[in-house]
C-alpha cells in the first residue's frame, strides 16, 4: 500500500514537472512563437520517448563533418525533387498554386545566392557568403481535405499530417523526394504556443539506436504552417497581437535542418531558451553566438564576447530566428555540410544525376549530356592520347579506358 502510494506520488511529480517544463517553454518569452521552428521541441520530446535519439543525431552530425563532398562535383548544381502536400480544413488553408510556386522560387533563389537582398550582408561576413548550388524542382502538389487537427502536444509534434489514415497525406518516395507538408499548425490545447514549422535532421537513417522507433522514413521532410508559406500569402499569422511577416524563409530554414544544419547558436539554451556561449553549431565559419536573435535585425547583437576574434552575431544567417527580411546567408561551411549530406545520408535525393567531369576544362573535350543517366557521348575536337576515367556523382569510377588514342570523333559510352 505504501509502495503504491509512493509510485503514484512519483508519477504525479513526474507529470507535474513535465507539464511545468512544457508550460515554461511555451510561456517564457514567447519561446515557441520566437522559436520559429519546432527543432528544439522535437529534439527534447523525441529524446524523452526514445532515449539515445540526441546522441544518434549528434553522431551523424560528426560523421557528416568528417565525410567528403565528391571532389569531382564541387561546382555541380544538385537538383532535389519536391512534393508539396496541402492538407487543409478551412478554405484559406487550401493555398493557391501561385503561393507554392512563389515558395519554390524563394527556395531556389536563397539556395543559389540569387536572393535580391544578398548584397545587404555586412562587409565583415561578405567573404563567407556562399551559393549552396542546390536547386529544387517541383514534382507535384498533393491536396487533401481533412477533418483532422494538427496540433502540438505535450509529447510532440503534429506528425499525423503525414499519415493518410489519420487525416493527413502519406509521404511520397521520401528517400528520393523532399516532402513538404503545409497545414494549420495549432497550439497545444488549453496551453497555447505556436511554431511556424519543423523538420527532422538526417539522424543516421542507418544508425538509429536499436529499438528506438525513431522517426521512420515516412516522417522525413518539412512541415510548414500555411500562413508562413511563400511571400505572396494572403493569410496573416498573428500571435499574441504580433503580426508575422512571411518572406518564405521559414521553409529555407527548415530545409537547412533537413540537410543537417543546426541553429546558429548551437541550441545551448535547450528548450528553456537562455544563452550559452559554450554550445557550438559545429560550423567553423559562423561566429560564436549564445542565443537566438528574436524578432528584429539588430546588427549590434553580440551575445558572446570572445577573447580573440570577437565577432557580432550573424543575424543575417538563415539558421537564426531574426526577421526574415535581414536573412541572406548560408556560410561556406554550412553549404559544404548540406552538400555532404546530399552525397551521403540523403544521396537518394540526387541519385540518377550521374555526371561527368571535364578534367582540364579543355574545350576540345566534351561529355554530353551532363548530367547523364545511361548513355553519354564523348567528343574530341582534336587527336589526343592518354587515359580517360569517368566518375559518378559519388566519386566512384564508372568508366575507365587506358592508353587510348582519341581521334577527333565522338564516342558513345554506355553504362
Ligand atoms: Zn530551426
Amino acid at each position: 500500500m505504501i509502495t503504491n502510494l509512493k509510485m503514484k506520488l512519483q508519477k504525479s511529480i513526474y507529470l507535474t514537472t513535465f507539464f511545468s517544463i512544457i508550460s515554461l517553454y511555451v510561456l517564457s518569452g514567447q519561446q515557441i512563437l520566437d522559436s520559429k521552428c519546432g527543432y528544439d521541441f522535437m529534439m527534447e520530446t523525441y529524446e524523452q520517448q526514445h532515449p539515445g535519439f540526441k546522441t544518434a543525431v549528434s553522431n551523424t552530425f560528426e560523421k557528416i563533418k568528417k565525410s567528403e563532398e565528391s571532389p569531382f562535383l564541387r561546382n555541380e548544381i544538385l537538383t532535389v525533387d519536391v512534393v508539396f502536400h496541402i492538407v487543409w480544413k478551412e478554405n484559406a488553408e487550401n493555398l493557391h498554386d501561385s503561393v507554392i510556386f512563389n515558395q519554390l522560387d524563394i527556395l531556389n533563389k536563397d539556395y543559389r545566392l540569387l536572393n535580391d537582398n544578398r548584397d545587404e550582408i555586412r562587409e565583415l561576413f561578405k567573404d563567407l557568403q556562399a551559393d549552396a548550388g542546390i536547386e529544387f524542382k517541383l514534382k507535384g502538389i498533393v491536396r487533401v481535405k481533412t477533418n483532422a487537427n494538427f496540433a502540438l502536444s505535450l509529447t510532440g509534434l503534429p506528425d499525423n499530417v503525414k499519415n493518410g489514415s489519420n487525416g493527413g497525406s502519406n509521404a511520397i518516395s521520401p528517400d528520393k523526394t523532399l516532402n513538404i507538408w503545409i497545414c494549420h499548425i495549432r497550439p497545444i490545447p488549453f496551453i497555447g504556443g505556436q511554431i511556424l514549422g519543423y523538420a527532422y535532421p538526417p539522424a543516421g537513417l542507418d544508425n538509429w539506436p536499436a529499438g528506438s522507433n525513431a522517426p521512420s522514413a515516412g516522417l522525413d521532410g518539412v512541415v510548414l504552417d500555411f500562413r508562413v508559406t511563400g511571400s505572396n500569402n494572403p493569410n496573416q499569422l498573428t500571435v499574441q497581437g504580433m503580426n508575422y511577416t512571411s518572406l518564405g524563409r521559414t521553409c529555407v530554414h527548415e530545409v537547412g535542418h533537413y540537410l543537417g544544419l543546426r541553429h546558429i547558436w548551437g541550441d545551448g539554451g535547450g528548450i528553456f531558451g537562455g544563452s550559452s556561449c559554450n554550445a557550438d553549431d559545429g560550423m567553423a565559419d559562423t561566429p560564436n553566438q549564445g542565443s537566438e536573435t528574436g524578432f528584429g535585425c539588430d546588427k549590434n547583437n553580440n551575445t558572446c564576447i570572445d577573447a580573440q576574434n570577437d565577432l557580432p552575431d550573424m543575424i543575417e544567417n538563415y539558421m537564426d530566428y531574426s526577421d526574415e527580411r535581414c536573412q541572406n546567408i548560408f556560410t561556406k561551411d554550412q553549404v559544404s555540410h548540406m552538400r555532404k549530406v546530399l552525397f551521403n545520408q540523403r544521396q537518394g535525393l540526387i541519385e540518377g544525376q550521374v555526371s561527368a567531369y571535364d578534367v582540364a576544362e579543355n574545350t576540345s573535350f566534351r561529355v554530353f549530356p551532363n548530367p547523364v543517366t545511361d548513355q553519354a557521348v564523348l567528343h574530341f575536337e582534336e587527336n589526343k592520347t592518354g587515359t580517360i576515367q569517368i566518375y559518378d556523382i559519388l566519386g566512384k569510377v564508372v568508366f575507365i579506358q587506358k592508353s587510348w588514342i582519341f581521334n577527333s570523333l565522338s564516342y558513345l559510352l554506355t553504362s
